[in-house]
């Protein structure tokens, strides 16, 4: 299979349906290979817009969720940010490209797909991310505040930790709602004060810690 001309098509259907629309972002979906973030076998379905199974019961989202999340992230190129729920990597990988004199923060707390994670990452020669093993509930504190915090994952509610690691005028994305059905939420802190803003429904697997989901 052609790859590079199968996520050429992919990224043209993306903004033609509107979802894609910064340059940084479509460069950067155009130039991370997908198919190196998901298993052996699933390769040939690497370029179909839909989440793909990585293992452990869990998924790399699929194409048209990360240009949704990664343009309303406004992502600049020396931005450093945290994101929770690392899976495959995939979108560690597309932050890292657009944030290139910046560096990306990355919680998983699955072991093995810590190490999933790492080794994709590597194998694209990506440098400016750091997997952290850890509940992203918790956030990071040890390099906080962030520019951006991105949330990947399910949350019941907002967890408080990631509101005080947010760098002020700095915006955090998190899909918050059931396990079954969410809202993906901006949270935006300006002058001490926090703004939400609702961007619509989206489906994630669940956040699991001490402040997300048992
Ligand atoms: N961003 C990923 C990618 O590009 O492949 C997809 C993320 S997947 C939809 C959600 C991930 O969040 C899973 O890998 C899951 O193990 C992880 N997760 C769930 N709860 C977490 C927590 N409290 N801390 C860190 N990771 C968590």
């Amino acid at each position: 299979m052609d790859y590079v001309s199968e996520r050429k098509r992919l990224v043209d259907n993306l903004v033609s349906e509107g979802y894609l629309e910064t340059q940084s972002v479509i460069d950067a979906m155009l130039k991370i290979p997908r198919e190196r973030f998901v298993p052996e076998a699933m390769r040939n379905s690497a370029y179909a817009d839909c989440p793909l199974p990585i293992g452990e019961g869990q998924t790399i989202s699929a194409p048209h969720m990360v240009a949704i999340m990664t343009e309303k992230l406004q992502l600049g190129e020396n931005h450093v940010v945290l994101e929770v729920g690392s899976g495959s990597g995939y979108q560690a990988a597309v932050l890292a490209e657009i944030a290139k004199h910046g560096f990306i923060y990355t919680i998983e707390r699955v072991p093995t797909l810590v190490e999933y994670a790492r080794n994709n990452l590597r194998f694209c020669g990506i440098r400016n991310v750091e997997i952290v093993p850890s509940d992203g509930t918790l956030g990071y504190s040890k390099k906080a505040p962030y520019d951006r915090i991105i949330v990947t994952a399910a949350a019941p509610k907002i967890p408080k930790a990631l509101v005080s690691q947010l760098k002020e005028d700095g915006l955090l994305l998190i899909p918050v709602g059931n396990r079954f059905l969410q809202t993906l939420v901006e949270v935006r802190k300006e002058k001490g004060k926090v703004f939400e803003k609702n961007h619509g429904g989206c489906v994630f697997v669940p956040l699991i810690g001490e402040d997300g989901w048992n």
